[in-house]
């Protein structure tokens, strides 16, 4: 199967950045948001994105146009009948996620790819939700998707080897590198950062810094570019919230609770820099 078209299902900060990079290399890319606010305010960061890389130069006026117009908006999940890998990055809920992959079994056709940027979630159980498990697969992309080089691509206990070198291959197309993981809770790379950041937030929780002092302690005593409470701040702390879930339930283990502090943060909606509010504030 070549693979021509893609359908990216969720147009938040994540859908965004993998429906541009599919379109750079090339590929034709619809992108679906259930939420029509969402889906424009998607599709106007993919213009202003490829703006910027105009003014540094990176690409010249003509390659943004072409890139602009290699994506589609979609008004539908139908549309999905006449794709060939969709890509779902929506809310990390599995109850969405299983309704959404459920759906798309119905529509596409038999050769398509199921794919999920799911942070935590087990691919097994999304897959569990169609009658292709061989074809459901995770793509996990990292944050900001144009800038990280890494996809975690993880295997279902049911996923093909046909499907695993195919996403394999299209995943080194799009200017990225893929790592293959076997699918537990949280896989490899949230498995090791977010109980690092839950236990940054326990840090600023009981008193012991200021999240500016925590920052500071990582960033330049352990040369990360970033702190956990402002990465948090960056990821979504709703994400945070649901992935520490995941593997507090997944492994069974109370060294992955959630801290109290994360959780008051999500409840008042002050979910990080895509909202204007989490730890720190944003313009
Ligand atoms: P987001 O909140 O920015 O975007 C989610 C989008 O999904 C919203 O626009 C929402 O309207 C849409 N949506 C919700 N329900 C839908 C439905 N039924 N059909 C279509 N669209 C729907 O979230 P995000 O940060 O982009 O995360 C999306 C996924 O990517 C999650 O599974 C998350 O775990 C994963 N992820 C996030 C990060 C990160 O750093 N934020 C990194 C890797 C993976």
């Amino acid at each position: 199967m070549k693979v021509k078209k893609i359908m990216v299902i969720g147009a938040g900060q994540m859908g965004t950045g993998i429906a541009q990079v599919c379109a750079q290399a090339g590929y034709d890319v619809l992108l679906y948001d259930i939420d029509e606010a969402n889906l424009d305010k998607g599709i106007n960061k993919i213009e202003k994105n490829l703006a910027r890389q105009v003014e540094k130069q990176r690409i010249n006026e003509n390659e943004k146009k072409d890139v602009f117009t290699k994506i589609r908006r979609s008004a539908t999940l139908y549309d999905a009948s006449g794709v060939d890998i969709v890509i779902e990055a929506v809310v990390e809920k599995m109850n969405v996620k299983r309704e959404i992959f459920a759906q798309l079994d119905e529509i596409t056709p038999d050769h398509t790819i199921l794919a999920s940027n799911t942070s935590s979630m087990p691919i097994t159980e999304i897959a569990a939700a169609t009658d292709r498990p061989e074809k459901v697969i995770g793509m996990h992309f990292m944050n900001p998707v144009p800038v990280m080089k890494l996809v975690e691509i993880i295997r279902g206990l049911a996923t093909s080897d046909e499907v695993y070198k195919k996403i394999e291959e299209v995943t080194r197309a799009i200017g990225k590198v893929p790592v293959e993981v076997n699918d537990f809770p949280g896989f490899v790379s949230n498995r090791i950062l977010m109980p690092m950041i839950n236990e940054a937030i326990y840090t600023l929780y009981e008193g012991v810094a200021t999240k500016e002092a925590i920052d500071d302690v990582m960033k330049l005593g352990m040369n990360h570019p970033m702190g956990p409470i402002q990465l948090a701040d960056f990821i979504g702390l709703d994400t945070c919230l649901s992935v520490m879930e995941i593997l507090h339930e997944g492994f069974g283990d109370d060294k992955y609770r959630p801290c109290p502090l994360l959780r008051k943060y999500v409840k008042a909606g002050w979910v990080g820099k895509k909202a204007g509010r989490g730890f720190y504030t944003y313009d």
